[in-house]
């Protein structure tokens, strides 16, 4: 689709920058977007509405106390605007972010370099979030021994007040980051660029915007979001264990697969920084609520479900549902590993005599092994990994399937983002890869 906005000359775009003794003119490093994703400007003013309002409505519905349905009977709703402004829960969660930055300048951590920019530069990337997941594990430890449970009944308490926090948090950020991009020098996002206001305050316009060594988009990808969801797991099995006077193996199950997750994305904390979120798309709203608001709140829709419809899992269940989730998980980590190794240590034996094309960009598309079976057969995993965290909660409602089932979308529409940003940047080359390696993630049907 075709942006239907005429640019306005911006000056700050044409000053001329030096860059390693080379001038560019802004105008010609940030050209306008000219297609739009996500629906355009109505698509995008859509999902400003609809991702925050589904997520209250999730609030609301499935507080992990009272109840938990998707499709509540109407005149049985929860929604009432009594409860939304908790002023303790803004502060719990304002005290979140600052201890996360605080840990972030606090904690020691190595200094990596990321991709190169369309400016021919690459900035350097403070990399401490083990540390970061390291130290909250602790301290959750600590508190658990020093006060028992009670303490994490805070979050199940003031649930609805930290949703509306962190949707009020999101707008916020937003907005700033949008004002932020108009400053001098911002190297833009290519996508984030057509001139639209709300379209590019959706999708993000400044690509990598800093405050000294602290890189907004990548501090926020793994820490508030994916600890987030973690701790927020965590609060509802003490929840759980609190009505119930003990915990369930679905609890515990979900909370450790997750868990594992989590710390699996942080381990591999180096691979984000050849991810499309970092390359590519620009920090505005979208990620800003995906990682301040949307992941950490509706991804532990599984724990709030058993926290209200415990389940006690049987030895063939279990059995069944270990083997589905370790053997995805073990073809996610080997086919992103696979694709990390090749690319950053290609004489390393794990990737000796796998065959790949040659591009003319220089390059190099691997066409066997995990990436010969399927172009994205790690988001297949992904899903049917996704798929086994939903399976402990049984089959008495919805909610705890909303996460695969959206998963699946996202996942299919990131995979039309990929297979448009390789084409553009391989042509030719993509498309004789597309015939080598036909299945896009269903080998066999899609
Ligand atoms: P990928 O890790 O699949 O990376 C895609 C990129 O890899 C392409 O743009 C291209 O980049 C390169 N590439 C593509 N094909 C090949 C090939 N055959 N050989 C070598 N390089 C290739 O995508 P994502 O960054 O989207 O996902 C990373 C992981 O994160 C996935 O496992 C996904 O499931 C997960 N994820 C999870 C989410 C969640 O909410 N839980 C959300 C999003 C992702 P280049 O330009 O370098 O060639």
């Amino acid at each position: 689709m075709s942006a239907n906005t005429k640019r306005k000359a911006n000056p700050q775009e044409e000053r001329k920058v030096s860059n390693n003794g080379a001038l560019y003119r802004f105008s010609s490093l940030n050209p306008q977007t000219t297609r739009f994703e996500f629906g355009g400007p109505w698509g995008a003013s859509a999902l400003l509405l609809v991702m925050p309002l589904l997520t209250l409505h999730f609030a609301y519905e499935c507080d992990g106390i009272h109840s938990c349905t998707f499709f509540p009977e109407l005149g049985q709703m929860h929604w009432t605007f009594e409860n939304l402004i908790d002023y303790q829960a803004i502060l719990a969660y304002l005290a979140w972010v600052a201890y996360l930055i605080a840990l972030f300048h606090l904690l020691p951590g190595k200094s990596v370099e990321g991709t190169t920019l369309r400016t021919g530069k690459r900035l350097r990337y403070k990399l401490n979030g083990l540390k970061t997941f390291y130290t909250t594990l602790g301290l959750c430890a600590g508190v658990v021994i020093t006060f028992g449970h009670s303490p994490f009944l805070f979050i199940p308490r003031h649930f609805l007040g930290i949703v509306f926090a962190s949707i009020l948090f999101s707008f916020v950020v937003g907005f700033l980051l949008y004002a932020k991009s108009f400053g001098s020098q911002a190297l833009l996002a290519l996508p984030g660029n057509s001139g639209n206001m709300v379209y590019d305050y959706f999708i993000g316009r400044e690509l990598n915007p800093r405050l000294g060594d602290l890189d907004l988009k990548c501090f926020s990808e793994l820490r508030p979001g994916l600890i987030g969801w973690a701790l927020i797991n965590f609060s509802f099995a003490c929840q759980q264990y609190e009505v119930m006077g003990r915990v369930t193996n679905s609890m515990i199950l979900v909370n450790l697969f997750e868990l594992w997750y989590v710390f699996d994305a942080i381990y591999n904390e180096p691979a984000i920084l050849s991810t499309m979120d970092i390359t590519s798309d620009g920090f505005g709203w979208m990620l800003v609520c995906a990682d301040y608001s949307w992941v950490p709140l509706n991804y532990t829709l599984h724990t709030r479900y058993l926290a209200v419809y415990p389940n006690d899992l049987g030895a063939v269940a279990m059995a069944a549902i270990l083997t589905l989730h370790l053997g995805s998980y073990y073809v996610f980590r080997a086919a992103n590993s696979q694709k990390h190794q090749f690319r950053h240590n290609p004489e390393s034996a794990d990737v000796q005599g796998l065959k790949y094309l040659q591009t003319q960009s220089g390059s190099k598309l691997l066409i066997s092994g995990y990436w010969g079976v399927a172009r994205h057969i790690n988001y297949l995993a992904d899903w049917t990994m996704s798929f086994a965290w939903s399976l402990p909660c049984g089959f008495g409602g919805l909610c705890p399937y909303f996460y695969p089932i959206y998963f699946a979308f996202l996942l299919l529409h990131r995979e039309g983002r990929d297979h448009e940003k390789c084409h553009a940047k391989y042509g030719k080359d993509w498309e004789k890869y597309c015939k080598i390696v036909k299945w896009r993630i269903l080998p066999g049907i899609y």
